[in-house]
């Protein structure tokens, strides 16, 4: 019984977004990502260089934030990291011109969108949809959000990943195929886009497996940093 009496049930927790510097949220609707958005890690990936972005979701509450420790996740043997800008919009629109883009954005974090790489690839392979590899529980570690009125529109800057200290991803901004305006002026065209709306951009090569014991750190030039660690995976259910 919710308390709320029009809804059955209670209404699902708002998924949001720290905000760099700030007691204050950024409540997100949506989280979209671009599938390939460096030339390096296409080619890591065999795939299109010349290919045009294209899209891919994670639920909004997949979103976990900076200092989480991430159970590794059911059914993978290659949970892979990818570091990426995140962009959150604080309005929409559709058919959204680049020119003007930029002034949906609130502002940028830095992410990893973490992939089943085996279940993603198995999926690819025989055409089916990409959820299972990259739409799971904990899938979306972010951290909190600089405000571009704080810090700008990033289009330079150096771009990592370490594991345990080691650096395995090390790109710069700058090589982003599609631009973060362009990125938004293309979703806009496949989706009416709305205030609350976060994309992540891509990642630079270098993506790689982690495991139980791995503790992820990374850091985007003027936006800042996240860290989080692999815990060994949930017991089943069952097994309480
Ligand atoms: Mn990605």
């Amino acid at each position: 019984m919710s308390a709320d009496r029009r809804y059955v049930i209670d209404p699902p927790p708002q998924p949001a977004l720290a905000v760099a510097g700030s007691d204050r949220l950024f409540p997100v609707r949506r989280v979209w990502c671009v599938g390939r958005n460096y030339v390096e890690h296409i080619r890591e990936m065999g795939q299109d260089e010349r290919a045009p972005p294209f899209f891919f979701a994670k639920p909004a509450d997949a979103l976990v934030p900076d200092g989480s420790s991430i159970p590794y996740p059911a059914l993978t043997k290659d949970l892979h990291f990818e570091v990426e800008l995140v962009v959150a919009l604080k309005a929409g629109g559709r058919d959204v011109a680049p020119e003007r883009a930029l002034d949906l954005v609130f502002g940028y974090a830095v992410g990893i969108d973490l992939t089943r790489r085996d279940l993603q690839i198995a999926a690819r392979e025989v055409k089916r949809p990409w959820e299972i590899g990259k739409a799971f529980d904990h899938s979306a570690p972010c951290g909190a959000l600089k405000p571009a009125a704080e810090i700008g529109h990033p289009a330079k800057g150096r771009i990592r990943l370490s594991v345990n200290g080691t650096v395995r991803q090390d790109g710069d901004l700058e090589q982003l195929i599609w631009s973060v305006p362009e990125v938004i002026a293309k979703l806009s065209q496949q989706v009416a886009l709305a205030a609350g709306d976060v994309i992540f951009t891509g990642t630079p090569s270098g993506v790689g497996a982690t495991v139980a014991g791995d503790r992820i750190e990374a850091e985007i030039d003027g936006v800042g940093k996240l860290a989080v660690t692999i815990a060994p995976p949930l017991r089943p259910a069952h097994a309480r």
